[in-house]
């Protein structure tokens, strides 16, 4: 996949196909098993059978791996909308599971927190994000020396409470600020974060005097393409089913929906909003407009 002129992008299983931000929007869209199964078959393995691990096969078709992993593509992508819309509250990042509380009151005003924990109950997502962490201390330099987050401004925490028990495994990011930082370079600072955690497995290599970037695994593939598409792109979220998608390239109208199934699903509301006006009852309107009653509710609820 061409990411950009002269710069390739290659993750490191010959033979598949390169990821692109349509396979980003693929994993984001994928919110059941059965959908993460999906995905699997067409894009596994997710993480690294590269240079710095070999996973077994039974750890590679773990789905809860894919699951954990996917929940902070979601969450990355659910920020920066909330970034570029500016709608940065403290309420609007709780509920996309951001929590913010004050630190303490220094002489200069208040010190706060944003943090996120992830419950980690798989192990290759474990592995994958612990390797991230020791990639960059191996190099013997700060880890945010070379990802530019400033450590008073992001602290990324592997967390081990259980005698290397999976269940009590989790993965945190921690942003406190002081209150003249400002909530929204806060959130930026946080996503920095997320993202470069990412980026650990990348090495850039010169291939016919081309510029080559080469990932160690296709989830830091995925996660290179959504910084890449800051270049053409923006995050948006669906007006149907509300997940988050990166859309990029718009000419003209902006992109409203996830996929075209929630395209069509907007079509059936927008007749089981006009069944309703001309006096039909929503139960009946929903039966006539072929969509469920509760998915028109939802609909009418996040976009009146
Ligand atoms: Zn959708």
């Amino acid at each position: 996949m061409i990411i950009e002129p002269q710069t390739k992008l290659r993750n490191s299983r010959s033979g598949y196909p390169d990821p692109s931000i349509a396979t980003v929007n693929e994993l984001i869209r994928a919110d059941s098993l059965a959908k993460i199964e999906e995905f699997k078959d067409k894009w596994a393995p997710l993480f690294s059978l590269g240079y710095w691990q070999h996973l077994d096969s039974r750890v590679i078709s773990d789905l809860q791996a894919y699951v954990e992993a996917r929940w902070l593509l979601c969450l990355a992508a659910k920020l920066r909308e909330l970034i570029q819309e500016k709608r940065c509250t403290i309420e609007n990042l709780q509920s996309i599971s951001i929590n913010h509380h004050q630190i303490e009151e220094v002489e200069s005003g208040e010190m706060c927190e944003l943090y996120v924990m992830l419950q980690l109950s798989s192990e290759p997502f474990y592995q994958y994000l612990n390797y991230c962490q020791d990639s960059y201390s191996g190099l013997g330099i700060e880890r945010f020396d070379l990802t530019g987050v400033h450590p008073d401004t992001a602290i990324m925490r592997l967390m081990d409470k259980g005698q290397q028990s999976e269940a009590e495994r989790w993965f945190s990011v921690d942003v406190p600020y002081h209150v003249s930082f400002g909530l929204e370079n806060a959130c930026v600072a946080f996503l920095d974060a997320l993202i470069s955690i990412h980026l650990a497995d990348f090495r850039i290599a010169s291939a016919n005097n081309t510029e080559l970037k080469a990932a160690g695994s296709l989830l830091s593939a995925l996660w290179l393409c959504f910084l890449d598409s800051y270049k053409t792109g923006r995050a948006g979220c669906c007006i149907v089913c509300q997940k988050p998608y990166i859309a990029i390239g718009e000419r003209g109208k902006s992109r409203l929906y996830c996929s075209d199934s929630c395209s069509k699903m907007h079509q059936r509301y927008k007749v089981f909003e006009k069944l309703v006006f001309s006096g039909e009852d929503a139960d009946t309107a929903a039966k006539n407009a072929r969509i469920k009653l509760s998915t028109a509710l939802s609909i009418k609820e996040h976009t009146s």
